[in-house]
């Protein structure tokens, strides 16, 4: 919807961003019979990742029965890895048939907030807006991070991170470089495979791929799921399960070892040439990065004109790409599938809290939070998709779902007690911080050899992942728990009574 400019607008609950977590939000407040709650999302459309990931190849590597809302699900996906398209389909009409669209202020960025006594003043590209809430659901893989390269700005040839695809680059029949072997190089190197001239993937570090099996749906299964949502809901159901089944796989060191077989299989499977499956055998425990799904990766490798560099990306010269290894490469394009800046969100500068601290500030040495949704210093600020909210091994959207949960639950007892704000306690985040560092401190993402998104390089502490069960996240956080959080509340003569610890600022309230 277009912009009417927002200054002087207050409303009950804003939240930030508009993909899958925003508008999960925003479906449960509408549901509700809320009115009174906008969505500001700096994109021109909605979707979230599904927005910006346009890549060709790009698709979910969870199945869609599962990697969609729980309260509405879609009998007649496509496939069972449903592509990039579809879901971001599947988000717009969530947002059309659910009403949200006059709740939504597209091309509408935040640019700073701060807790002011009683409520959120929030800046915007579009002026200024005051809420009593803010849900952030800005995501977690949003910034796109390109590497630290010499020679990045001399490359002469057309170069673009994977989550911003240039769609008028010209890529047939040319020498193009992918730079990565995470999730995204590896669904989008089998579909330049076929169109460069050359192919050069730079691998820093080799990915554990395993199987993908993914298929069509036939018509007769898409009419069954919609004729008879129980057999949609079994689908699911087993899905669900055999993702915590992967879980099990990452703590258990049989179970990775299993797991770990059937990766080598499938690489010996595919891969003939014994040099470029040496250079394929990553040399780290498998679970301490995101295993990859994939049927295609490894025979596109062996497809003629492409080419695996078992080396990073280390410097550009004009129109030559140099490997660490020394080797040099003549390209017209390089696509970087270099990942995201997850460990420092961008909003945590912007947001500003009772004390005057600085999210940014409050993270310095990694996210922490408790329940994963709220930050002691930050009233009536809950984070989907925040600190310790992201499962390696099964569906965003069951994580983002528990979370909706809890913010639901502080909000109906925000009305109960007649409070006008709440946050965690100091001593419930630093129970719960302490319980995520116990949890992952054994675990393969910590011990298992490996970099990835999922660490702090500052602190080295698990901050994105949530080290335990899919299940066992909704049992500990969907649940709002008053006794985690202080509370502000006004008596009859309208003065403010603060419980136990928030005393200590009585002067910024
Ligand atoms: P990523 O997993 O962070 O991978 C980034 C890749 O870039 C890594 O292989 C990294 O190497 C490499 N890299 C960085 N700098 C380099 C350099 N100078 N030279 C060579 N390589 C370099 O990012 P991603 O693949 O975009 O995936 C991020 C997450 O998004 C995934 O874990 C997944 O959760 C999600 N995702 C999901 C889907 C899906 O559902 N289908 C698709 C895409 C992404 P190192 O490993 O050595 O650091």
């Amino acid at each position: 919807m277009t912009d009417a400019g927002l200054d002087g607008t207050h409303v009950d609950v804003l939240i930030v961003g508009a993909g899958f977590a925003g508008l999960g939000m925003g479906i449960r407040l509408a549901r509700r019979g809320m009115t009174d709650f906008l969505i500001l999302e700096r994109g021109s459309d909605v979707g979230g990742t599904w927005r910006d990931n346009t890549y060709p190849g790009v698709a979910c590597d969870i199945p869609s029965h599962l990697y969609s809302f729980s309260f509405r699900q879609k009998p007649d996906w496509s496939r069972v890895f449903a592509p990039g398209a579809e879901i971001q389909e599947y988000l717009r009409e969530c947002a059309r048939e659910e009403g949200l669209l006059p709740h939504l202020r597209l091309s509408t960025a935040v640019t700073n907030m701060r807790w002011a006594h009683d409520r959120w003043i929030v800046e915007t590209g579009a002026g200024t807006v005051s809420a009593r809430v803010v849900v952030m659901a800005a995501g977690r893989l949003s910034e796109p991070r390109l590497p630290e390269v010499d020679g990045l700005d001399t490359f002469t040839g057309d170069a673009f991170h994977c989550a911003r695809w240039d769609h008028g680059a010209r890529l047939d029949g040319r020498r193009v470089g992918v730079v990565g072997t995470g999730s995204s190089a590896l669904q989008l190197v089998p579909q330049l495979a076929g169109r460069a001239s050359e192919l050069v993937v730079f691998q820093r570090s080799a990915a554990w791929v395993v199987p993908r099996g993914d298929r069509q749906y036939t018509e007769a299964e898409r009419r069954l799921f919609a004729l008879d949502p129980e057999v949609l809901d079994d689908s699911r159901s087993r899905y669900f399960w055999t993702g915590e089944e992967a879980f099990a796989q990452r703590i258990d060191a049989g179970r990775r070892a299993a797991l770990e077989t059937v990766a080598r299989q499938h690489l010996d499977g595919q891969v003939a040439d014994p040099v470029l499956r040496a250079a394929l055998t990553p040399d780290y425990e498998i679970g301490c990065k995101r295993v990859v799904i994939s049927d295609d990766f490894y025979p596109a490798l062996s497809m003629p004109g492409v080419r695996l560099e078992a080396s990073s990306l280390a410097r550009l010269d004009r129109g030559t790409a140099v490997a660490a290894s020394g080797e040099r490469y003549e390209l017209d394009a390089l696509v970087f599938a270099t990942g995201f800046e997850s460990t420092q969100p961008a909003y945590a500068p912007l947001v500003t809290g009772r004390d005057g601290v600085r999210l940014s500030e409050r993270w310095s040495d990694g996210m922490t939070s408790y329940a994963s949704t709220a930050v002691h210093g930050f009233p009536n600020l809950f984070i989907l998709d925040g600190p310790n909210a992201s499962l390696g091994h099964n569906s965003a959207i069951f994580m983002i779902e528990a979370q909706i949960d809890h913010v639901l639950g502080a909000l109906a007892h925000l009305a109960d007690a007649g409070a006008s704000a709440l946050e965690p306690s100091a001593e419930a985040e630093a129970a719960y911080t302490a319980r995520i560092d116990e949890l992952a401190g054994s675990t393969v993402w910590l011990n298992g050899g490996c970099t990835s998104w999922y660490v702090d390089e500052r602190s080295r502490r698990l901050t994105l992942l949530w080290p335990d069960f899919a299940h066992a996240f909704r049992e500990a956080n969907g649940t709002f728990r008053p006794e985690a959080y202080e509370q502000v509340t006004a008596d009859r003569n309208g003065r403010k009574n603060k419980s136990s610890a928030w005393s200590h600022d009585d002067q910024a309230l």
